[in-house]
């Protein structure tokens, strides 16, 4: 159940973006949690406690420094949320406030990348281990950037 890099990938859905194949990861690695965008929700917030805590519950397990990593990618169909008009029909077909659709817009991975990396960092709850670290991959070349 526990990762074995003790690594929780947070990756946008894209069927252009595999974080298995993206970190040449085995079947054990890392837990690779999707959504549109990639984005720190606060579904994923959720989960990340509720397996931050499980995997810190294992019997005889040693301490675990966990890291989130979060990757977002280039030419992100999420991009398309800035419009105010498609903040408006997908809010009422999810029955949420256009806010909400604007907040999961990516209209510059860089710079929603380090958004997220902020919510993670700022969420209660958070030990003061975590690591955390930001990538924008790049679907047209397949390479991954670090974001400072
Ligand atoms: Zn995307």
């Amino acid at each position: 159940m526990r990762p074995r890099l003790s690594t929780f990938i947070v990756a946008c859905l894209d069927a252009r973006v595999d974080p298995g194949r993206i970190f040449a990861l085995e079947v054990g690695d890392a837990v690779v949690m999707r959504n549109a965008g990639g984005r720190v929700t606060p579904a994923v917030l959720r989960d990340l406690s509720v397996l931050g805590f499980l995997a810190g519950s294992v019997p005889g397990g040693s301490p675990m420094t966990p890291e989130v990593v979060v990757v977002h990618h280039t030419d992100c169909g999420l991009a398309r949320l800035v419009d105010p008009e498609a903040q408006r029909v997908l809010a009422e077909r999810m029955g949420v406030e256009p806010s909400q659709i604007a907040a999961m817009a990516v209209p510059d991975p860089y710079q929603s990348v380090l958004t997220d990396l902020d919510r993670l960092r700022s969420a209660p709850g958070v030990p003061d281990s975590l690591v955390v670290a930001g990538f924008v991959y790049d679907v047209t070349t397949g390479l991954l950037s670090e974001v400072q």
